[in-house]
């Protein structure tokens, strides 16, 4: 296991750098803006995530994703409507429902799918990016290029939400509370149904799920398995699944991730269920992300 443990160290750092703070997707407005308030109180002028968070319009000019998912920005952002025939934004309030044009019409795209299976009447959208992308002051080591979005594992109900409604309705957990498998009272084929159909989209790059969803999947997958691999375990991920999509073509200052490595990942699942990855100890935080470490048209999207 010595071996081993600089990875696990790794791991685990990358654990408190995804988590970014106690921030959960699944927050509630009060919460959120309770902790927006704790994170600005602590940073510095020139943080990049506090630059980007008070950015309330798109930044003018061509789509464009530049940099990478962990460090980078967006260009020529647009916005998720609010309601389309087979989506609700979710967590209104936060005014992350932008995103690349590319990620927005694929979004819809995968709505309307996914309306086409029974049990999906809608798709409900978390998180995207904020308006000019960049680092987020609560959650989110990415979501930085406007590229990548969270949508929940709850279905959509048969109505429009209200706002407020947006702002506090719980998900579904579909993770045991132990964290070994999924709960199967909650857990149910139409689940695995739309990770599948998600995957198999392109354009996709990875998809982020519980170490526990991922497990189910490989136990009802058939022998049709080629999805599986860009379905990656990660923490949380218990009540949504994260979607990245690849650079846009064209983006030349976009940075892609090196691909998962071959094969389904099924037979690589062990260490994620043991003590230290199902607890791992959070490290000492990152210091902020300045601004002028960003890529250079990044900081003169914020440019005043
Ligand atoms: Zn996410």
């Amino acid at each position: 296991m010595a071996g081993r443990s600089p990875i696990i160290w790794v791991l685990a750092c990358l654990a408190a750098l995804a988590a970014g703070g106690p921030t959960r997707a699944q927050d509630t407005a009060a919460q959120e803006s309770a902790h927006r308030r704790a994170v600005l109180a602590t940073l510095p002028q020139d943080a990049a995530k506090r630059v980007f968070g008070r950015a309330t319009s798109p930044a003018p000019g061509p789509a464009q994703a530049i940099g990478g998912y962990t460090r980078g920005c967006l260009a020529g952002g647009v916005e998720l409507p609010a309601d389309g025939p087979d989506w609700q934004v979710m967590r209104p309030s936060r005014g992350r429902a932008w995103g690349h044009p590319l990620l927005v019409a694929f979004l819809e795209r995968l709505a309307a799918t996914a309306a086409q299976q029974a049990d999906w009447p809608g798709l409900l959208i978390g998180d995207m990016a904020q308006p000019r992308g960049g680092p987020m002051l609560t959650g989110h080591a990415s979501h930085q290029l406007g590229i990548e979005a969270d949508i929940w594992l709850t279905p959509m109900p048969d109505r429009r939400l209200s706002p407020a409604e947006r702002d506090e309705m719980p998900a579904l957990d579909l993770v045991r509370p132990d964290g070994y498998d999924i709960d199967p009272k909650v857990w149910r084929p139409a689940d695995r149904e739309l990770l599948e159909t998600a995957a198999k989209s392109p354009g996709v790059a990875r998809i982020f799920v519980n170490p526990a969803i991922k497990r189910a999947l490989c136990r009802e997958a058939g022998a049709d398995r080629g999805w599986l691999r860009l379905i990656r375990p990660w923490w949380e991920h218990r009540r949504h699944f994260h979607l990245r999509l690849s650079c846009p073509t064209g983006d030349h200052e976009c940075a892609n991730q090196a691909p998962p490595p071959p094969g389904d990942g099924c037979n690589e699942l062990a260490w994620w269920f043991t003590p230290q990855a199902l607890h791992p100890k959070p490290g000492p935080p990152a210091p902020p992300l300045r601004v002028s470490q960003l890529p250079p048209a990044c900081a003169a999207l914020v440019e005043r």
